[in-house]
């Protein structure tokens, strides 16, 4: 295990009804800036639950952040936060509303252009305004983390920064309000979290054993769960533990210790980014061609993959890491997520595409050991085609 340094200051609100306590959470006397999305919390009701809950504050809002939040988006709701010398926010939505907080969170702070966050890995975020979340999609983990992903849509990139001043102060997680989810989106998100797990489990650290159990539960919780998440949309059971999973799954607990991988996520980000494909959907397309790709390098933590999470022990090593693969890319496909780019009409010149992105981006030695470099890349690339 290696040495680590954990720490999470983000309060937890979970269940039914814990909007309401937005009355007492956000500070009297606060300058509030709610921020959301293209506006299903409107259609849901958790827009009225949140004002109703922000009666008695004073409350400005800022709706229309985009899935993939964007610079160009953000910057409009920086602009209003020292116009109206907003002092608090709360971002109300999915993984993009709230990293997008984050990012208006310490871009009102600064004073020279925000993008440089990105570019300085927020070497040069110093402050920011304290916010908290009212999560309606349980994917990222942004909830309860420091991290953020933004998309500069002139420039076609898609980084991410992380600093300790951009944990929300609280979060409420109330799975009723993830009822209204499109089939897509309940999809997108077990994936991800999924792969969040595997970026920080399927790695080469040794000894963490603690971690690993950890990890190997949350796994089989989507396993068990994904499903049934989807064919039972308000089974309050299922959606309540698909919720705290995608939370812990990302909040540093199980990542605390261990190596960490993420090169699934960093060539996503480049699909995304060059091909508008959803964040999960890149990250199912990508995996299981990691795994294929580094499976000689992972083999022993593959074999406990598939001994612990999928229960194939007997037999021949290397068809059990196979197997175990494709139960994988099955289960992503059983909550509707394609695991093929060719599902998404895309074809061999995504190739270079991608691989020139990843160049121009310095991402040229990815994963827990930096093997991953563009050549490796180029071939999972290949693999996922
Ligand atoms: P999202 O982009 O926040 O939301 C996707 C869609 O779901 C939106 O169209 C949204 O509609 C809709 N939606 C959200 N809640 C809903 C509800 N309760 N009912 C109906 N529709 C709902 O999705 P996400 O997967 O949570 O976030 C993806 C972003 O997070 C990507 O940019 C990804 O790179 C990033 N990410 C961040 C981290 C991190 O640690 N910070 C980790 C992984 C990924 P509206 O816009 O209308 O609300
Ligand atoms: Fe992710």
């Amino acid at each position: 295990m290696l040495n680590f340094d954990f720490y999470n200051p983000t309060r937890i609100l979970f269940g039914e009804g814990q909007i309401e306590r937005l009355a007492r959470l956000v500070p009297a006397g606060a300058r509030v800036l709610v921020l959301y999305g293209g506006g299903s919390i409107r259609a849901n009701g958790t827009y009225d639950a949140v004002m109703s809950a922000l009666k008695d504050h004073t409350v400005f809002e800022f709706g229309g952040i985009e899935p993939n939040p964007s610079y160009e988006t953000l910057t409009q709701a920086i602009a209003l936060v020292k116009r109206e010398n907003v002092d608090y926010l709360v971002a109300v939505g999915g993984g993009s509303v709230i990293d997008g907080t984050k990012f208006v969170a310490a871009g009102a702070k600064l004073d020279e252009d925000p993008w440089t966050i990105l570019e300085q890995h927020a070497k040069n975020v110093r402050a920011a305004l304290p916010f908290g979340a009212v999560l309606t999609l349980p994917a990222t983990g942004s909830e309860m983390n420091s991290g953020s992903v933004i998309t500069k849509k002139a420039t076609q990139e898609k980084f991410a920064f992380m600093s300790r001043l951009v944990f929300p102060q609280f979060a409420i997680l109330d799975p009723t309000r993830t009822y209204t989810l499109p089939a897509r989106q309940v999809g997108n998100g077990i994936v991800d979290a999924f792969v969040h797990i595997m970026e920080q489990y399927m790695t080469v650290s040794g000894n963490t054993k603690v971690q690993d159990r950890f990890a190997e539960g949350l796994l089989q919780t989507l396993v068990e769960e994904g499903p049934r998440a989807l064919a039972e949309p308000e089974n309050y059971a299922v959606r309540a533990n698909l919720m705290w999973t995608a939370t812990l799954a990302l909040n540093g607990l199980i990542g605390a210790g261990v190596s960490q991988d993420w090169a699934t996520h960093m060539i996503g980000h480049e699909l995304t980014a060059l091909y508008g494909l959803d964040h999960a959907q890149t990250l199912a397309v990508v995996l299981p061609a990691m795994l294929r790709e580094r499976r000689e390098a992972k083999r022993a933590k593959l074999l406990q993959y598939a001994a612990r999470v999928w229960d194939l022990r007997e037999g021949d090593e290397d068809a059990r890491i196979e197997a175990a693969i494709a139960r994988t890319e099955d289960f992503f496909r059983s909550v509707g997520v394609a695991t093929r780019l060719s599902d998404y009409g895309l074809g061999q010149d995504v190739v270079p595409a991608v691989v020139n992105a990843l160049e121009a981006h310095g991402m040229t030695k990815l994963g827990e050991t930096g093997e991953v470099t563009l050549a490796v890349s180029r071939k999972v690339l290949e693999r996922s085609l």
